[in-house]
């Protein structure tokens, strides 16, 4: 054992950890630990038996849950660039998975009128045309914007994604590098990010124990499923591999790993 080795196991040890095992960022533990939660909540939800309607109440449930995380302890407004009409990260792919997907397709089923529904389609189907498939790597996938970003802003905004939710940003100019770069210096509040990553992998924990498939998907062609298939959601309950080809393509750099899909 080495001195760096000796004083990480004497720190453990003070910590009521003799073995020296590596000690979890505060961040990681909440994560863990809202995970946790999570996954008890969505389990009480779908364990009456999933359907189409019990995921939509369970992907819901796991979104209020994160913004209450939240509400008990917000970000300083005054700490973060983020504000609307910026929206640097609305040009880098998203990643999501199946409950998530299908709960945003059947609110906008639900909301939209037939033009709104037509030129939406219409937007997600282009953009996944150019995009499909293609490795999250600025050099290899143009930035272009969310099909979802409408005059500079989040037109689903309060059913967005997991990781829109969780991004945020103390620098602007970070998040434009970001963009275009793989290494862009991101500075950010972990508490934000670690709830809404909590949430969405306690979810897709309960789903998973349910047999559910939870892979890690890009949004925009796997919403392109779900919005041009009406049982896209009823297919998924049965098992079958209707998002099959929608996978992320996440680059070895973890530039746009939060920890959600996991
Ligand atoms: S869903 Fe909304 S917040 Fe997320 S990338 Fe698209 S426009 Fe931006």
């Amino acid at each position: 054992m080495n001195r760096r080795e000796r004083r990480a196991a004497a720190a453990g040890a003070r910590r009521g950890n003799p073995a020296g095992a590596p000690v979890a960022s505060p961040a990681a533990e909440l994560l863990q630990q809202v995970s946790e939660a999570g996954q008890r909540r969505a389990h009480a939800i779908v364990s009456a038996g999933p359907s189409p309607q019990t995921v939509y109440d369970a992907v819901d449930d796991a979104a209020a849950f994160g913004e209450t995380l939240q509400e008990r302890n917000p970000t300083d407004p005054s700490a973060l660039a983020c504000k609307r009409g910026c929206n640097h990260c609305c040009h880098v792919p998203v990643g999501t998975s199946a409950a998530t997907v299908l709960r945003i397709a059947a609110a906008l089923r639900q909301k939209l009128t037939a033009a709104e529904w037509e030129s939406t389609v219409a937007r997600v189907a282009a953009l996944d045309d150019r995009t499909h498939g293609l490795p999250w790597s600025p050099s290899q996938r143009p930035p272009l914007p969310c099909a979802f970003l409408v005059e500079g802003a989040c037109s689903i905004y309060p059913i967005r994604p997991f990781v829109c939710r969780a991004w945020n940003s103390v620098d602007a100019e970070a998040c434009r590098q970001l963009v275009h770069t793989e290494a862009a210096p991101l500075r950010f509040d972990a508490f934000r990010r670690a709830s809404f990553a909590g949430v969405e992998k306690g979810l897709n924990g309960a789903l998973r124990a349910r047999g559910l498939d939870v892979a890690d998907l890009e949004f925009t062609a796997a919403i392109r499923v779900a919005l041009e298939n009406a049982d896209a959601c009823d297919r998924w309950l049965a098992g079958e591999p209707v998002f099959a080809g929608c996978e992320a393509h996440r680059v070895a750099e973890p530039r746009h790993r939060l920890p959600v899909a996991e």
